[in-house]
């Protein structure tokens, strides 16, 4: 398998073969007894409710490979042979790669791996759309019972994939990789050091390093959330709050081989940010009112002893018109008074969708019947 492009006409058939049909179902009808507050015409788009991973079917594989790439070409076929070497002949697999909009021969080289290897898929995005985007794509075609997300960048060892597999044949349902002898950059490094020790002590879940790219995941995991926006790299920590067992390997980690990161500093800050709302959504997502109450409580307190102070300095004649603090009595009152009513709305929002998720799966682990 060299990096060779094949002619127009051998990329027309296989792409053809290559690009499946959406196999999402039509989301389940909501229960006609729910209570919807007169607003039954209000309908969430569907794709809201729509799973985040395919159906399993009887022919499906025991284990989903799904691999994002912006312009990886030059390692698709070795990654491609070495995770067929790591799998075939102790799992069934299927390696899905989705090509986020290269502008390199990707799309053509993974066409070519298809023609040779069919358990070797292909995705392509309209144009790049990030990794976030390339890997919910991977999700919902993928069928394995055993979810793994890698790199395609040859940095994640392949090798290491039946050490993934084998802990959640044990029973765990996140694995993550650690990069116990992490080969990037140094200002990477340390950046990452000081984020995961951020998100380690404010989700309070111990894993060396979240962001990895190399992960495992029981097919049950990515079907409990909807996977948006760059939410996926904090899955562990949505997943260990939603009572999935969480637990890390260490994994080896090579230099990037060919080219270099497709991203810059910026996805650090973008990172905060994003730990900021998995921190709201854990903490707050089902009782909006305990955060945005609180704060509005305080500031509708501060406002309104500010202005019981003035008033009572009023009463004994002194003027209070051009005072700096009553503006700022008023507009605590206002403030507090608006984080009260977002409070109001977070609740009516979790209440609503609470109604409708009612029919779905609830977090249990067991039973005994
Ligand atoms: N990637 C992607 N879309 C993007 C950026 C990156 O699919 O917009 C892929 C990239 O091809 C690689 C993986 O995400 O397979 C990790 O990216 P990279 O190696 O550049 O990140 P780093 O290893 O530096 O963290
Ligand atoms: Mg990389």
């Amino acid at each position: 398998m060299d990096g060779t492009a094949p002619s127009r006409d051998d990329l027309l058939s296989s792409a053809a073969v290559i690009v499946d049909q959406p196999t999402t179902p039509a989301p389940p009808e909501a229960p006609e007894d729910r209570v919807t507050f007169g607003l039954s015409a209000f309908d969430p788009r569907p794709s809201l409710m729509a799973p985040s991973i395919a159906p399993p079917t009887s022919t499906a594989p025991y284990v989903s490979v799904v691999v994002p790439g912006l312009n990886e070409a030059d390692s698709l076929a070795e990654l491609a042979l070495r995770v067929d070497q790591a799998l075939r002949g102790r799992f069934t697999y299927e390696f899905i790669f989705v090509d986020d909009g290269s502008t390199d021969d990707s799309w053509a080289v993974i066409a070519k791996i298809h023609a040779e290897n069919p358990l070797v898929k292909g995705i392509r995005l309209r144009k790049n759309f990030g990794k976030a985007t390339a890997l919910t794509a991977g999700f919902r075609k993928a069928k394995g019972d055993v979810v793994v997300t890698m790199d395609a960048d040859l940095q994640d060892d392949p090798a290491d994939l039946p050490s993934f597999i084998a802990k959640v044949q044990e029973g765990l349902d996140v694995v993550v990789g650690w990069k116990v002898n992490r080969l990037d950059p140094t200002n990477r490094l340390v950046l990452s050091r000081i984020f995961n020790g951020t998100v380690r002590s404010l989700t309070g879940v111990k894993l060396h390093d979240m962001n990895c790219g190399f992960k495992a995941y029981r097919r049950e995991v990515l079907r409990t959330f909807p996977i948006y926006g760059d939410l996926f790299r904090f899955i562990p920590a949505l997943a260990a709050w939603q009572g999935f067992r969480v637990t890390e390997i260490p994994v080896r980690h090579h230099a990037r081989k060919y080219g270099t990161s497709r991203y810059g500093l910026e996805r650090i800050l973008r990172g905060f940010f994003d730990l900021l709302s998995v921190l709201f959504l854990t903490r707050y997502s089902k009782k909006p009112m305990h955060l945005f109450g609180l704060i509005g409580l305080v500031f509708t307190a501060v406002g309104l002893l500010i202005n019981a102070y003035l008033t009572f300095l009023w009463f004994f004649g002194h003027k209070i018109g051009d005072r700096p603090l009553l503006l700022l009595g008023v507009l605590m009152i206002l403030l507090g008074i608006q984080l009260f009513s977002m409070g109001f709305i977070g609740e009516f929002l979790a209440f609503q969708m609470q109604q409708r998720h009612q029919t779905d799966e609830l977090p249990v682990r067991e039973e005994i019947e």
